[in-house]
């Protein structure tokens, strides 16, 4: 069968979906979709996140395939694979659609791909030194919120991208996941390619360095390679942590690192952790990321939150009520990207059920993703993270011990507990060396109370919650 132009096709696609759904559907779940592939018997439509794919899949599956049917005539098999991001398309910024097998491999005639035209032109800019590279157009400045927990890094990530001087150099940042790293480096890249118009950029993660350092030495063409990484101003490197076990690559780091350097050029790093806990670094690699600035980002406080909550609502059209942001920034303290899967569910829940964006919806949208947290943590978990970030022992926290290094991880444990499992009161203290209901009641007052006020007290129980949630 002669397939039609997929640009056609997807216009046509486009319009047929836009008569089968309400306006409001149309711009929450498919303003992102576009083509990624079309075979014989077979469509691939991506979008920009897993929480638009799952539901798209549950909710809306029938409605693209009679779309689809209705301009090729008849039914074809509908995937819907993620891109972080709509422009990012062929990038490695980030990960590729996950469509499963390429047509190659289930032997079909792939037609060439089309996609929705974007404002923002996806064209990579040959500034960036790498090809494969589209930026993030969201990841801006503009766009990123401020708080305690990312101040330092915001401002010394706006001082690089001005380039007025070498003060922080390298600038590394570090953090948990989802906490905006490759937020501010893409803005770095923003600013640079808006304002330093001579400069030559290379934006690319730790992945790509090591794997064009392999093949470069499998074609012997080492030379290149050094050609193309020594004679840039500004390097920016993401997850330079997974450098960690690479002994060859982490050897040609080093000269890169120092070349740039030695040239007075400007070079960015973000890692997972700081530079002295990621493992089997060499240590002049370590003391090299220490000679600029170290930047932690912290997770956000309940503030930073509740501003983000807003940020992404208005990015996504809606107004949103303050009692539902300040619910989801209670409940979801975890990190950035889930607090957009968060909003994100929240107001589709409403579109789709064509129900108010109130309280009882939020409740209702956010029950399945709270219950799941809450019942994968056990109590044995908590102690593990606990004993382990306080260095203390489970038989201290089961003593009779009331120093202050015992009994604050002790009423952590208690107040997390009581929190993300269905333990009762009773439970909870007879864990702790059979302490009475009241006692674990008074710990978890002390340490709600203790989190509004004192910003180190909060920052390890969410250190203690983002280790929960990601085990
Ligand atoms: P990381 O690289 O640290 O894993 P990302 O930079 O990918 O995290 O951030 C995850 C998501 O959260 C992105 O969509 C990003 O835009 C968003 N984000 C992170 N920090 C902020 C912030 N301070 N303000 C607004 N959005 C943020
Ligand atoms: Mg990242």
């Amino acid at each position: 069968m002669q397939l039609p132009d997929s640009a056609v096709a997807f216009d046509k696609i486009d319009t047929c979906l836009q008569e089968l759904v309400t306006p409001q559907q149309y711009r929450t779940w498919f303003q992102s979709l576009q083509i990624s592939e079309i075979t014989q018997n077979c469509i691939t439509f991506s979008v920009s996140n897993n929480f638009l794919k799952e539901w798209i899949n549950h909710y809306y599956q029938d409605t693209i395939r009679k779309a689809v049917a209705s301009v090729y005539g008849r039914d074809l098999k509908i995937l819907i694979a993620t891109t972080p991001d709509s422009a990012l398309k062929n990038s490695n910024v980030e990960e590729q659609p996950s469509s499963g097998r390429s047509s190659e491999e289930r032997g079909e005639c792939a037609a060439p791909v089309r996609q929705r035209q974007q404002p923002a032109s996806p064209t990579p800019d040959p500034r960036l030194g790498n090809p494969d590279i589209v930026l993030n157009s969201k990841y801006i400045f503009d766009n990123f919120i401020i708080g305690p927990s990312n101040q330092l890094a915001y401002a010394a990530s706006v001082a690089v991208s001005d380039f007025s001087s070498l003060t922080y150099n390298p600038l590394f940042l570090h953090g948990s996941v989802g906490l905006g790293k490759t937020h501010l480096l893409q803005a770095i890249c923003h600013k640079q390619l808006a304002t330093a118009r001579n400069r030559k950029i290379l934006y690319l993660s730790c992945e790509t360095f090591t794997n064009q350092f392999i093949s470069s030495i499998e074609t012997g063409d080492l030379r290149n390679f050094r050609n193309k990484y020594r004679h840039i101003d500004l390097i920016l490197i993401d997850d330079i942590h997974l450098i960690a076990n690479k002994e060859r690559t982490q050897e040609e780091f080093f000269h890169t690192f120092n070349t740039l350097y030695n040239s007075g050029k400007q070079i960015v790093l973000s890692s997972d952790s700081p530079p002295s806990e990621i493992p089997t670094i060499q240590e002049r690699l370590i003391s090299r990321f220490k000679w600029g600035l170290v930047a932690k980002i912290e997770p956000p406080n309940f503030e930073t939150r509740f501003a983000i909550l807003r940020k992404k609502a208005h990015l996504l059209g809606h107004e949103v009520p303050d009692d539902i942001l300040n619910f989801l920034a209670e409940n979801v303290n975890t990190n950035i990207r889930e607090l957009e899967g968060a909003i994100t569910k929240v107001i589709g829940f409403s579109v789709l059920t064509e129900s108010p964006l109130d309280l009882a919806l939020a409740h209702k949208a956010m029950r399945d993703v709270l219950n799941t947290k809450s019942s994968k943590i056990t109590i044995d978990d908590i102690v593990r993270v606990t004993t382990k970030k306080f260095n203390v022992k489970l038989s201290d926290l089961q003593s009779k011990k009331r120093n202050k290094s015992i009994t604050l991880p002790r009423q952590i444990c208690m107040y997390v507990a009581k929190k993300h499992t269905s333990l009762s009161l009773q439970e909870i203290g007879g864990y702790f060396g059979g302490r009475d209901h009241t006692t674990v009641i008074y710990a978890i007052e002390k340490i709600k109370k203790g989190m509004k006020e004192d910003e180190v007290l909060y920052q390890n129980v969410s250190d203690i919650m983002i280790k929960l949630g990601k085990e």
